[in-house]
């Protein structure tokens, strides 16, 4: 096998293939090619390459889509599929919070938040996901927790955004500890191509004002800095902010100077009149996460607020499949549409304002199959039994694609025939049995106490 060196110097073309690539430049390409090097796409189109390559990879047909991109993430959450479920049967979002993610978050000590972030992201690759957004919270394993995740995406070949959950509720040495670890990280990761920073807090509702002050103080003297944060998500986010008098969360959070073009502000499903031009004039980017919506029942961000402020698709720790993801997003609003009413355009979340987010936040292309975009590819092997053309790719990507046999990162392939080639998925699945067990066990203990 040629040295990584090597491997990066090396020109590969990927022939015979079907390119989508609706936001970019060629939008679509029946028996194409794509050429890359030094981890970037540098010729794409349906013209014969060969003479430029050292290596020629027939991919007989296959159809080849960007490494996608999700906006917001918990991979802390990955141990909570098919987890007991809480004993008080929670009745609103409050108590969802209480009885199931404050009690996960605090169970989580570091073997069990390795499992988490490795088998999370094992999932998105899985699924063609390439980057990752993610905001983290193992309350009682704070330092080092950021620099375990990104050495766990160096290894899976990912890009990762990561951002600790600061938050009041567990104290003011967590709360120190917590700021802490995103300032070292920040400092650590500020000039990476592959590690985006940010600054994470939980929700408004969970800090006081000498809190949040203080995070304000001491973000404004780093450089390139963002915060990553749930807004009004609840309306029980509002009805704080405005018993502590302000208008707003996303007023309140402006008011101290957090909100800027590099933050990510989450859910947005309760914004009050002005949220939407505050955040407009900030640069600040939302992000909607339609399935963990649905799944606490918080409502709808409105498609006013999505569509103006083009918002990022996320997951909000629901999934790793974005294909998944844009479909459930699409159904959901559907049901709350009358017949022949316009929705929002869940692919365009996806394959446009997710890329565009991305591009921003890691300061380099991703999330295109343009020259010059990083060569992050989610190939897949489908044989639809309609027709695939440049008008019915929603439908086909949304509809008919299942997992990719083959996923690229950096030029690298992470995945060829259905297979990891870096790391081995059994390894990380039994661990991560074996530690979502021993997590459960403790949950169990702290729901006991409360
Ligand atoms: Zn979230």
């Amino acid at each position: 096998m040629p040295s990584m060196e090597k491997l990066n110097k090396m020109k590969t073309l990927l022939t015979n293939c079907r390119i989508v690539n609706p936001y970019g430049e060629i939008k679509f390409v029946e028996n194409g090619s794509i050429l890359i090097a030094d981890g970037i796409i540098k010729e794409i189109g349906k013209i014969d390459f060969g003479v430029l390559a050292d290596e020629v990879i027939d991919l007989k047909g296959k159809t080849v889509l960007p490494g996608m991109i999700n906006a917001h993430a918990h991979l802390y959450s990955a141990l909570a599929v098919g987890m007991p479920f809480p004993k008080g049967n929670p009745t609103n979002f409050t108590e969802i919070l209480e009885q199931v993610w404050w009690i996960l978050d605090r169970a989580l000590d570091e073997e069990s938040t390795k499992a988490s972030f490795e088998s999370g992201l094992l999932d998105h690759l899985r699924h063609g996901v390439t980057t990752v957004i993610d905001h983290h919270s193992s309350q009682n394993y704070v330092s080092g927790s950021l620099q375990l995740l990104a050495d766990i995406a160096k290894q899976f070949g990912m890009n990762i955004s990561s951002a600790f959950e600061m938050t009041d509720r567990n104290g003011i040495q967590t709360f120190q500890e917590s700021l802490e670890e995103n300032i070292r990280f920040h400092n650590t990761y500020e000039k990476s191509e592959t590690v985006r920073p940010l600054i994470g807090l939980h929700a408004s509702f969970t800090f006081s004002d000498e809190s949040l002050q203080h995070i304000a103080d001491k973000v404004k003297h780093l450089s390139n800095w963002g915060i990553h944060v749930h807004t009004a998500e609840d309306k029980v986010d509002q009805i704080d902010a405005k018993k502590r008098g302000y208008v707003s969360v996303i007023q309140r959070l402006d008011s101290l100077g957090l909100l800027n073009e590099n933050s990510l502000v989450i859910h947005g499903i309760h914004f009050q009149p002005n949220d939407l031009e505050i955040v407009k004039e900030s640069g600040a980017m939302l992000v909607h996460n339609p399935s963990s919506n649905a799944n606490n029942r918080v409502g709808m961000t409105s498609s006013e607020i999505v569509e103006t402020l083009k918002a990022g698709l996320g997951t909000d720790g629901m999934q790793g499949n974005m294909l998944a993801e844009a479909k459930e997003g699409t159904l959901i609003r559907s049901s709350h549409l009358a017949g022949g009413a316009s929705s929002v355009n869940y692919a365009e979340l996806l394959f446009k304002n997710n890329p565009d987010i991305a591009t921003k936040l890691f300061n380099r292309k991703i999330g295109k199959l343009d020259p010059g975009y990083s060569a992050d590819l989610a190939i897949f092997d489908y044989h639809p039994r309609t027709k695939f053309h440049a008008g019915n790719w929603i439908g086909h990507t949304l509809f008919g694609l299942d997992k990719p046999c083959d996923v690229m990162t950096g030029g690298q392939f992470r995945i060829r025939d259905y297979d990891f080639t870096e790391i081995s998925e059994i390894n990380i699945l039994n661990n991560a049995q074996n530690q979502s067990t021993k997590l459960w066990k403790r949950m169990e203990a702290l729901e006991g106490k409360k």
